[in-house]
C-alpha cells in the first residue's frame, strides 16, 4: 500500500509508544493487555485525530486552502487537534461545536477542550443538540467564501478517506512493531464514533493481510448502524487508495453495549476504568470515549473473551483534556476544610 502518493504533513510524534500494562494485566487476570499510545501524538496534548488531520491539511494546503471549518461536540477533541494544526499552518479555523449533551456546568462548556480551542485562536459557534451540522459548515463556508476566503471543510471527526489514510498508516505502524518485538497480537480493541479510526485500521488490516482483528466499541450509534458505517467507510477508503472495495463484513467487529444512557454521559463503568487505568498504569483515559473503550475492554476481560496467554492490544486514542469538563464526576475532596 502506498500511502506517499496522498498530500500529507508530518507533524504527529511518529511511531507512538506500544507498552505493556502490566498491573492491569495482573489486577484483572486475564489476558495480556499493552498498549499503544496515540494519545502520544504530541499535538495540542495528543490524540487519535492528529494521524488523520495529517492526510486532512495537507489536502488543504494542496487546495490552497486560508480557512479550515470543522465541526464536533462541545468537548469534542477533533476540535481541538484542528484548532492547534490550523495555528501551526497559519489559517483561519472556524469550530462549529453542537451542545450534544446539554448542560449547564460552567466546566463542560469552557474548560477542557474548549478553553484549548480558545487559546488556539479558533472562532468558536454554538449549535443546539440535533442540529443538521453539515448544512450549518456549509452555511458558514457559503458566507466566508463570498467574503473571499478559500475554505476547506473538514467533517466531524476527520472521518473520510482522505482522514482514514491516518489510520491506515497506524495499522502498518503497529503491524511493525508487532513484528519486531515479536509479538502476536489476537485483537485491537478501541473507541470506535465517527468511524474513521476504525475503518482506516481495518482498510490497513486487510490491505497488508495483517491478521489482527480489530474491535471498535462503540460510544454513540447502536451496533447495526456502527458497523455499517465502519464498513462503507474502510471500503471507501480501500477504494480512494485504488485497491477497490476489499472488506467483508466479517472484517469489522463492533460492540455497542457500553454506550450507557448516551453519547458523552459518564456510566458506572466508565469511570471505574478511568479510576483504573490511572491507579494501575499511571494513564489517563477521556470520559467520552477511550473510558468506554476500556469499559468495554474490561468487562470482556473479566468474561472470559479471551485466554490468559492471549495478546490484547488497547489503542488509547488520546481525549484526556475532556477530564477538566468532567470535573464534578470526580468527587475532589474539600480538602482545604
Ligand atoms: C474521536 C475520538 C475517538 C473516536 O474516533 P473515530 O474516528 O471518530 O471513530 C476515540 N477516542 C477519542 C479520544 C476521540 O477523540
Amino acid at each position: 500500500m502506498k500511502l506517499s502518493r496522498f498530500p500529507r504533513l508530518n507533524f504527529a510524534h511518529l511511531p507512538t509508544p506500544l507498552e505493556p500494562m502490566p498491573r492491569l494485566t495482573e489486577t484483572l487476570g486475564g489476558p495480556q493487555l499493552w498498549i499503544k499510545r496515540d494519545d502520544c501524538t504530541g499535538l495540542a496534548g495528543g490524540g487519535n485525530k492528529t494521524r488523520k488531520l495529517e492526510f486532512l491539511m495537507g489536502q488543504a494546503l494542496a487546495d490552497g486552502a486560508d480557512t479550515i471549518i470543522t465541526q464536533g461536540a462541545t468537548q469534542s477533541n477533533h476540535a481541538r487537534q484542528t484548532a492547534a494544526v490550523a495555528a501551526r499552518c497559519g489559517l483561519r479555523c472556524e469550530l462549529l461545536l453542537e451542545d450534544r449533551v446539554g448542560t449547564e456546568d460552567p466546566d463542560y462548556n469552557y474548560n477542557g477542550n474548549v478553553l484549548l480551542d480558545h487559546i488556539f485562536g479558533a472562532n468558536l459557534h454554538y449549535f443546539a443538540a440535533g442540529t443538521d451540522m453539515n448544512e450549518a459548515m456549509a452555511q458558514v463556508a457559503e458566507q466566508l467564501t463570498r467574503d473571499g476566503r478559500k475554505c476547506y471543510v473538514v467533517p466531524g471527526g476527520g472521518s473520510n478517506p482522505t482522514g482514514a489514510l491516518g489510520y491506515v498508516n497506524a495499522a502498518l505502524e503497529l503491524a511493525q512493531q508487532a513484528n519486531d518485538l515479536g509479538l502476536n497480537i489476537d485483537c485491537l480493541v478501541h473507541a470506535t464514533g465517527s468511524a474513521g479510526t476504525q475503518a482506516g485500521l481495518v482498510a490497513g488490516m486487510v490491505g497488508a493481510r495483517t491478521d489482527i482483528p480489530v474491535l471498535g466499541v462503540g460510544v454513540r450509534a447502536p451496533d447495526a448502524v456502527q458497523h455499517a458505517n465502519v464498513l462503507k467507510l474502510a471500503n471507501a477508503t480501500t477504494a480512494y487508495m485504488g485497491l477497490g472495495e476489499i472488506v467483508h463484513t466479517q472484517d469489522v467487529q463492533v460492540n455497542c453495549a457500553y454506550v450507557g444512557e448516551g453519547y458523552g454521559l459518564s456510566t458506572a463503568a466508565s469511570l471505574e476504568a478511568i479510576d483504573l487505568l490511572a491507579k494501575t498504569e499511571g494513564i489517563l483515559l477521556d470520559p467520552v470515549y477511550s473510558a468506554k473503550g476500556m469499559a468495554g475492554l474490561i468487562d470482556l476481560v473479566r468474561k472470559g473473551h479471551w485466554k490468559k496467554e492471549q495478546q490484547v492490544v488497547f489503542l488509547h486514542t488520546g481525549g484526556s483534556q475532556a477530564l477538566f469538563a468532567y470535573r464534578q464526576e470526580f468527587g475532589v475532596p474539600d480538602y482545604r476544610a
